[in-house]
């Protein structure tokens, strides 16, 4: 008999994979939203909001043989999951991907997309009769956000607020080099090596005043909180003998594994594997997942198969809106041209409009 998939979570993760086993085994993936975010395109929806229309995406055609449920699981157990209205689905393999949370306006705090909808148009009129913006955080998210508002708004002062001595320290300095001259460039100021005291928000912007630990402050009339993702691992951490790190990731073996249960897999943002919390990540998980369950599925043990290894350099490629910006890869560090054929033009729409089967 077919063996059965359960998928929790239809995100990057979740999504990629349900698609692409569909043909091997009966693959059920339950979500509790009824869009797909498409992530790396919300930096530039909030100066853009139009473009919400192209990046929130149906489950409708997803899949042609499994099936999407929309619902909310809120038990796993070692042979079914359970929905929040009691539903039970046995499964043979379960997949947990429950990703993560990042600031509101990136990704949705509850279900509802047309919240979702709602929270970004709004900070987008905030933007709009903002004068002085102060980023908190400068990851990625953080600095392309400050690449995109000063690209979409050049009049606007941006503030970028970073707690490291440096950006992108784990790159090599080429990168951050380039990255800083161009922000300079835009009129970015960049404070390095400060905490910001009192941030009153961690998901939501709003204005005020920032205290800096060197006892300096900023006042912005936007005050953006770009502080990075957390995992959501409520759903793992009932089960026997799993751990959950500081940052919600949780603890896996080395076939991606998160308890006691043999049955129960964990990937994508809330696996603690030693990726990143990326869909570069999701891109090399997705592939060893694939052959994995292709491989149970046809009668094989897990323990006969190849452990799942990490990226050891991962690529990033970090536009500063639709035209420069800088990218890595292993073969070495790339400028404005490379980034913007690769991301910044397009953001990847195409694709992933592509994998839910809508027109372009
Ligand atoms: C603004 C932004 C820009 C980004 N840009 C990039 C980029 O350019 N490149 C890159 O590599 N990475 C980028 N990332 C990171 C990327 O978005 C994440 O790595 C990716 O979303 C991880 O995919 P995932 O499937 O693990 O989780 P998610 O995409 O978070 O999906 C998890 C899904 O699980 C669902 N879910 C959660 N709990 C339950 C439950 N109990 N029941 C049912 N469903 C549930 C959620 O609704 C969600 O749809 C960006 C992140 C942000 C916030």
């Amino acid at each position: 008999m077919t063996k059965k998939l359960v998928i929790v979570g239809g995100g990057y993760l979740g999504a990629q994979l349900a698609q692409s086993l569909e043909h091997d085994l009966d693959v059920t993936l339950i979500e509790q939203r009824d869009a797909f975010i498409h992530a790396p395109a919300m930096i530039r929806a909030i100066v853009k909001p139009s473009m919400l229309d192209t990046v929130l995406l149906p489950y409708e055609k997803l899949l042609t043989k499994g099936t999407v449920v929309k619902a909310k699981v809120i038990k796993v157990e070692e042979h079914s999951v359970t929905l929040e209205d009691g539903t039970q689905f046995g499964a043979d393999y379960i997949v947990l991907a429950t990703g993560s949370t990042n600031s509101a306006f990136l990704k949705p705090t509850g279900t509802s997309i047309d919240d979702f909808r709602i929270v970004v148009t709004d900070l987008n009129k905030k933007l709009a009769s903002a004068q002085s913006v102060a980023i908190v955080g400068a990851g990625t998210v953080g600095t392309e956000m400050a690449g995109e508002i000063s690209s979409a708004m050049p009049e606007k002062d941006i503030t970028l607020i970073s707690s490291d001595s440096t950006l992108f320290s784990q790159l090599p300095k080429k990168f951050a080099t380039s990255i800083m001259s161009k922000l300079k460039k835009a009129n970015i100021d960049i404070k390095f090596g400060m905490r910001v005291e009192n941030l009153k928000s961690t998901s939501n912007a709003y204005s005020g005043t920032l205290h800096l630990s060197d006892g300096s402050s900023i006042e912005a009339d936007l005050i953006i909180p770009a502080i990075g993702s957390r995992a959501v691992s409520s759903l793992v951490g009932e089960l026997p003998n799993s751990t959950i790190r500081k940052n919600g990731q949780v603890d896996v073996d080395a076939y991606l594994r998160p308890s006691a249960y043999a049955n129960v897999f964990s990937a994508g943002d809330m696996a603690g594997c030693g990726d990143a919390m990326t869909i570069v990540a999701v891109s090399r998980q997705i592939p060893w997942l694939t052959k994995t369950f292709k491989a149970l599925a046809a009668g094989k043990q897990l323990e006969q198969l190849k452990p799942y290894s990490p990226w050891r350099k991962a690529p990033l490629f970090l536009p500063l809106g639709p035209s420069k910006g800088n990218s890595y890869m292993v073969i070495g560090t790339f400028g404005d041209w490379i980034t913007r054929k690769i991301k910044g033009e397009k953001l990847f729409i195409d694709k992933y409009r592509k994998l839910f089967r809508l027109n372009k």
